[in-house]
This record gives C-alpha cells, structure tokens and sequence, in this order.
C-alpha cells in the first residue's frame, strides 16, 4: 500500500537540503563543533511534519524532517528547522511542539522583536523557570552534545550573560511551542494583523490544526509551561504580537 501523497516530502524542499545541510555543516567547522550527521527523509512519518513544514513556509523558513542519532528533538541553522524523524506513539513524538520551539529561536535573529517579547515575558514566568529550564539544559548537554561536540562542553552552572541569554532563549522557546495546538494562538494573530498578508493562509492552518487534533490529540508538553496559568492570557498576548510583528514588518 503506498502512503497518501500528502506524506511525500515536497521536490524542492529535497533540493534545498543539501546546501542547508552544507551550510550547517561549515557553520559547525568554523566554530570546531562536530556537525551532526543528517538524512532528510523522503516520506514524512506524520501528517503533523507536513503541517509544520507548511507554517514554516508561511514564515519564509525551511523545514526539514531529519534522521540522525541523539535524543534531542531538534535544532535550527540560520533560516532552516531541522525536526527528528519520530513516529507517532513514541515518547517523543511532539513534531508540532519542536517546530515552534524551533521557529521562536529563529525569531532570535531578529533581536528588535525577541528582546521587548523576553523581557515582557520574564515579569510573567515563574520565579524558578530559569533554574528548572537551566538544570533540563544541563542534563540534555549531558546525554547528547557532549557526543556532538569536540570536547564536551562542561556540564556545571555557568551564571555568566551569554549562558542566562541562552536559557532565557530556551524559556521563551518552550513558551512559544505552546501556543501552535491552540486555535486562540492562530485566532489572535489574525485578528492582530487583519489586513496581513496571507491571512487566508492562516485561517487554514487553524483549520487544519484543528482536523489533525480531532483524529488525534496534538500533544504538546505540559511540563515545559513556565508560567502559572492565570498569565496564559498575557503570554499568548506578547506571542502572538512578537509572531505578528515578524510577519509585518514596517
Ligand atoms: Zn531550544
């Protein structure tokens, strides 16, 4: 039985792969880190990849559906998102979840968005956020990057700015990862930008959203909210403009 169409990876995402990948793999030579060995898969394992790869595209980002080992589920290069290869039913099946995740560190490079959103958001987290996120970061440097990298980096709690700039990152990365299963999220961004381009686009991705949640749950990863939930509100509130202000540049 051969899989529906839709699954099949586009053309021309396979023919982007290859300069990404070699674009990584320099990026990694020139800061003598190990780069991961990657295949991008022809067919994705999950109808939630595609719909991924489709919100990506409206942001103007690549996404690429990857094997590789280590457990980390994913990462990103300049303007590419690179998701794991996971089939649902596995612990770590959340291909939504990491695709926003993943796209918020790309909002990083435009700074004039991501600092005011950061800083709005740290007033609105909870007071031990940044230490649980720093202690996962840890333990994940632990079990996967010491292989990636030469070397290993050391696993102890490094207080200096870039590292607390790089957890704080992680914070706003997990907080922006939930907001995609919610059609609030997609509503909101609308409505803050009526007149934004594409619009329709995505009007369709919360419908579609919504059809792959009604077959099944899109799972998220609760444990990985780092606000109390009175403030979701506010949260989805300085998300959704940090996600609209990107889109509409003036
Ligand atoms: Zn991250």
């Amino acid at each position: 039985m051969s899989l529906p169409s839709s699954l099949a990876v586009p053309k021309s995402d396979l023919r982007l792969f290859p300069p990404a990948l070699q674009a990584y793999q320099e990026r990694a030579r020139t800061n003598e880190e190990t780069a991961l060995e990657m295949e991008i898969v022809s067919t994705y394992p999950d109808v939630e990849y595609k719909l991924v790869r489709d919100i990506a595209a409206l942001f103007g980002f690549d996404f690429f559906c990857v094997s590789y080992s280590g457990t980390f589920p994913g990462f990103t290069d300049r303007h590419s998102i690179f998701v794991k290869n996971i089939e649902r039913g596995s612990p770590d099946f959340r291909p939504v979840w990491t695709g926003a995740h993943e796209l918020c560190h790309l909002f990083e490079n435009a700074a004039h968005l991501h600092l005011p959103a950061l800083t709005a958001l740290k007033q609105l987290v909870s007071d031990d956020a940044w230490e649980k996120r720093r202690a996962i970061e840890d333990n994940d440097v632990e079990t996967d990057f010491r292989a990636m990298f030469d070397g290993g980096p050391e696993v102890e709690i490094d207080r200096s700015t870039q590292r607390q700039a790089y957890v704080w990152n992680e914070v706003i990365a997990d907080c922006y990862a939930s907001m995609w299963a919610d059609p609030s999220f997609w509503d909101g961004l609308k409505s803050c930008h009526p007149n934004l381009e594409r619009a329709q686009d995505f009007v369709a991705v919360i419908e579609r959203l919504s059809a792959a949640s009604r077959v099944t749950p899109v799972i998220s990863y609760p444990s990985r909210t780092w606000y109390p939930a009175e403030n979701r509100e506010k949260v989805r509130v300085i998300m959704t403009q940090m996600t609209a202000a990107y889109l509409s540049p003036t």
